[in-house]
């Protein structure tokens, strides 16, 4: 959904209550402290009381947003769907001081708002299957990291650099999955390819580097020779090399203050791009953060 249509379906914070309403209740509208459903609306004419509800089992009274992404914020929800919408049609990252223009919001905010979105795709729970093509790459780090502390030589680029290593796995005509990790070992391989992979069924293809042997003796695996031609060949890792791209051209548009701790949300936010990238994205998202707790 582009930010014009956002503004013309959802131009007061009543229709966005009424539309997250639909969405985490489908007319049935619950407790979210007792799952009473013995519950009524309170005066819509009570200022400040705006999709207030009480129960009749509890008599807590609580909101639509009650433990979801939107608890307890004062920011208007029109605005949470812009930037939601805003952050799913960029092709680079948005930058939180663009955002913070785009709202009329203080920078900080936008930014806090910004990696509570990042939060919630990250919870988007994916197990894939059939054939998944498995890599690990390198992003952020600061500058000098990439410099040996000893004689100040540059590090050499790939395995072995001071920078963020982060492992992946992509199904073919299917999702992917990004992590950040602490190494490349085949343990720590194995043990991500296991929380992600269906490894029953799914068979496995990486390029040659050794430490995919070790998950490669528990499924179905296949490595590809870069020496030899394969045009037409399954054996083939573009799919995870294009995800890559996809990442680092995102990563290197935006982000200017890099931080390790906010990896994962970067990461989460680039999956589910990639994930939804031919679905109604916005609706999809909103759906999922309001059955989903925090
Ligand atoms: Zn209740």
């Amino acid at each position: 959904m582009d930010l014009i249509k956002v503004m013309e379906t959802f131009p007061t914070q009543e229709d966005c209550i009424a539309y997250l309403e639909r969405l985490r209740w489908a007319g049935s509208p619950e407790c979210p402290h007792c799952e009473s459903t013995h519950v009524r609306q309170r005066n819509e004419h009570d200022i400040g009381r705006i999709g207030r509800w009480n129960c009749h089992n509890c008599h807590a009274t609580f909101k639509v947003t009650h433990g979801t992404l939107f608890h307890g914020t004062k920011i208007a929800l029109q605005k949470w769907f812009v930037a939601i919408a805003l952050m799913a049609n960029a092709k680079k990252n948005l930058s939180s001081c663009q955002l913070s223009r785009d709202l009329g919001v203080p920078q900080k905010t936008c930014w806090r708002i910004m990696m509570a979105i990042r939060g919630e795709m990250g919870k988007d729970n994916v197990m894939l299957e059939g054939i998944v093509e498995a890599d690990e790459t390198y992003i952020g780090g600061k500058h000098k990291k990439d410099y040996d502390q000893e004689d100040g030589e540059p590090k050499k680029r790939g395995r072995g650099t001071a920078k963020d290593a982060v492992l992946g796995a992509v199904a073919r005509g299917g999702k992917v999955v990004a992590e950040l990790v602490q190494n490349t070992t085949a343990e720590t391989i194995k043990d991500f390819i296991k929380s992600v992979v269906n490894t029953d069924d799914a068979e496995l293809i990486t390029d040659q580097y050794t430490g995919y042997n070790e998950i490669g003796k528990e499924m179905k695996h296949e490595t590809l020779n870069r020496s030899e031609t394969w045009e037409a060949s399954e054996i083939h890792t573009n799919t995870i090399e294009g995800f890559w791209s996809f990442v680092k051209r995102a990563w290197y548009g935006s982000h200017h203050h890099y931080s390790t701790a906010y990896t994962p949300l970067y990461l989460a936010e680039a999956c589910y791009k990639y994930n939804y990238r031919e679905t109604h994205i916005f609706s999809n998202f909103l759906t999922q953060s309001m059955r989903s707790e925090i």
